[in-house]
């Protein structure tokens, strides 16, 4: 915590972190009462964090030994190895607990049986409502037979079909798991936030924060 003691103008005033290199520019919006901590953590990882949506860049971390094993039916060129995923996801659960604090999401990870941390949506009434559709969308869709075009017809008829019978947040925020044509998706939070919140409001924060110079 920096304290800036009365009177004194935060904007006016760079913080500079023990790091010595991470200087806040004085007219940024940036929040000042985030730990120090945060600011030395990142970095410390500057350039994985830089990276962190550049799947490229992982899977040029591959070492000499996971280059050179043989490809089979689960190891494409695209092949990031488990060891390389496992170390970005855990710089993303150091970030989301820097910036949301720790809750007993990690605790559950492959259930539903929990609320989106952002918007509050319980995850098994998406799950539900997913699965409902996708049963109904079985009785007048045939995945094998049936042209694309008429995909989304039949799509919007099962939607219109449930539409007064869930509340719109979980309508809203299954939008992103519902079936596609050529694929179903299954529902599962994400890091304990719902896929909407994921997409359009978490992950746009995580990695190098550009405040930071
Ligand atoms: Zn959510």
């Amino acid at each position: 915590m920096v304290d800036f003691g009365p009177g004194q103008d935060k904007l006016a005033m760079p913080l500079t972190t023990i790091m010595g290199r991470i200087i806040i520019s004085p007219v940024s919006t940036i929040n000042y009462y985030f730990n120090t901590d945060y600011y030395q953590w990142m970095a410390q990882h500057e350039t994985e964090l830089k990276n962190i949506h550049n799947m490229n860049w992982w899977r040029a971390q591959k070492n000499e030994e996971e280059r050179n094993m043989p490809r089979h039916a689960n190891r494409s060129y695209n092949w990031i190895p488990n060891r390389i995923i496992k170390i970005r996801d855990k710089l993303i659960e150091t970030q989301l607990s820097y910036l949301f604090g720790d809750k007993d999401w990690n605790e559950k990870p492959f259930s539903n049986d929990l609320n989106c941390r952002h918007c509050d949506v319980y995850m098994e009434d998406i799950s539900e409502y997913i699965s409902k559709v996708t049963n109904s969308l079985d009785d007048i869709w045939n995945w094998h037979n049936d042209d694309q075009k008429d995909f989304e017809p039949s799509l919007q008829q099962v939607l219109d079909f449930y539409d007064d019978k869930y509340p719109e947040l979980v309508k809203e925020k299954a939008r992103l798991n519902l079936p596609t044509y050529g694929s179903r998706t299954m529902v599962g939070h994400i890091n304990g936030f719902c896929h909407v919140c994921w997409e359009d409001i978490i992950k746009p924060q995580l990695g190098w924060d550009n405040r930071l110079v």
